[in-house]
C-alpha cells in the first residue's frame, strides 16, 4: 500500500481517519498534531517574551511517551527564545528498571542539549520503592504510592524551578482510560478536577483525588496521539526510549479498562477520540458544578506544608506508615 501523500510505501494504517502514511508523513502528522495541541490549549501565551520567556518543566521518564514529548518539544522550540525547557527525572528506587531509563534520560537530554535535573525518593524521602513494595505498610498497589510520591516532587520542583506549566508525556489511551475509570466509578467530581478552564482536561488519574496540589499548571500535549503512534514514531526516529514495563506495575483495573478500549477501537474505529471529545465537555460542566468554590475546605499539611484536605498530607503519612 502507498502513502496517500507520496508514492512511498505506507508504514501505517490508522483506521480511524483512514489515512495510510510512510514514515515521513506519519512522523509529519505525529508532530502536527502536537504543535496544535499546544497552540489549541494556550500554552504559549503572547506575554512570553525572549526577556520573560515561557518556563516548561517536562516530565522525563525515559518511556516513549516521555521520549516522544521531549524530542517534538525540543525540534519545535529548541530556538525560541520565549521558551526555557527543563527535563525533570524521578529516580524512584526500582533496581534495573529505572537505572536504565535514567540512562535512556540522560543520553537524550546530552543529545539535545537539554537542562537536565534528576531527583530521587531515596534522597527526598530516604525510601526506595523496591522497599515499599516489600513493606507494604497500607496494603495497596505499588502505584498507589509511587503515584503520591512522584506527583509531590513534580509538583515540588516544577514550582522551584518556576515553571509556568508542568508538561507530561500522557497519550491518548491514557487519557480515554482515565475518562472511562471516572465514569465507571462514577465519579463526576474528579472529572472537575481533570479541568482547567484555559488548558482543559488535565491532571494525573484517579489517584490523584486526594490532594489539590495542582499549583503549577499541567499540560498533555500527546494527548491526541494514541499510543501504538507513539510507539511507532520512537522507533521510526531511532529515539532511545527504554521500553520495559515497571516490574511493580500492578494497576489492574486500568489494565482491564485498556483492554476494553483497545476492543472497542478496533470495532469501531475513533471510540477514544469521541470518548475524550466528550469527557473534555463534561469535564468543563463539572468543572463549573464543583470547580474551585471552595467547597472542600483546605489547609496546609502540618508536616510539609503542602495543600490538602486533612491535617497531613497523604505523601506524609504514607511516610509516617513506611518509617
Ligand atoms: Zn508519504
Ligand atoms: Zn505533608
Amino acid at each position: 500500500m502507498d502513502c496517500d501523500k507520496c508514492d512511498r510505501e505506507a508504514v501505517m494504517h490508522a483506521a480511524y481517519s483512514g489515512s495510510h502514511l510512510c514514515d515521513a508523513h506519519f512522523a509529519e502528522t505525529v508532530e502536527r498534531r502536537v504543535r496544535s495541541r499546544i497552540r489549541d490549549d494556550n500554552l504559549l501565551p503572547r506575554s512570553a517574551t525572549p526577556d520573560d520567556p515561557e518556563t516548561w518543566v517536562i516530565g522525563l521518564s525515559g518511556g516513549k511517551d516521555s521520549v516522544v514529548l521531549t524530542h517534538i518539544l525540543d525540534e519545535t522550540f529548541a530556538e525560541d527564545p520565549r521558551i526555557e525547557m527543563i527535563a525533570l527525572t524521578i529516580h524512584e528506587g526500582i533496581e534495573g528498571y529505572r537505572d536504565e531509563s535514567v540512562a535512556a534520560c540522560e543520553e537524550l537530554a546530552a543529545d539535545l542539549d537539554l537542562r537536565h535535573e534528576i531527583v530521587s525518593y531515596a534522597e527526598e524521602f530516604g525510601v526506595r520503592m523496591d522497599d515499599v513494595v516489600e513493606d507494604d505498610p497500607e496494603n495497596m498497589a505499588a502505584c498507589a504510592y509511587c503515584g503520591v510520591f512522584r506527583r509531590d516532587l513534580l509538583s515540588r520542583y516544577a514550582e522551584e524551578f518556576g515553571a509556568d506549566k508542568l508538561l507530561t508525556g500522557h497519550n491518548l489511551d491514557d487519557e480515554a482510560q482515565t475518562a472511562l475509570m471516572n465514569f465507571f466509578e462514577g465519579d463526576v467530581a474528579q472529572m472537575a478536577k481533570h479541568y482547567d478552564a484555559s488548558l482543559g482536561p488535565f491532571g494525573d488519574g484517579p489517584d490523584a483525588r486526594t490532594e489539590g496540589d495542582d499549583f503549577v499548571p499541567r499540560a498533555k500535549p500527546l494527548r491526541d496521539v494514541p499510543e501504538k503512534e507513539v510507539a511507532l514514531y520512537a522507533h521510526l526516529a531511532d529515539l532511545p526510549a527504554h521500553i520495559t514495563e515497571c516490574p511493580h506495575a500492578s494497576e489492574a483495573y486500568r489494565g482491564e479498562i485498556g483492554d476494553l478500549l483497545l476492543g472497542l477501537e478496533e470495532n469501531h474505529p475513533g471510540a477514544r477520540h469521541s470518548i475524550m471529545a466528550g469527557y473534555e465537555e463534561l469535564a468543563a460542566m463539572a468543572a463549573e458544578r464543583y470547580g474551585d468554590s471552595g467547597e472542600r475546605e483546605t489547609k496546609e499539611c502540618e508536616e510539609c506544608g503542602a495543600t490538602t484536605t486533612r491535617d497531613r498530607c497523604r505523601k506524609c503519612s504514607l511516610l509516617d506508615a513506611l518509617a
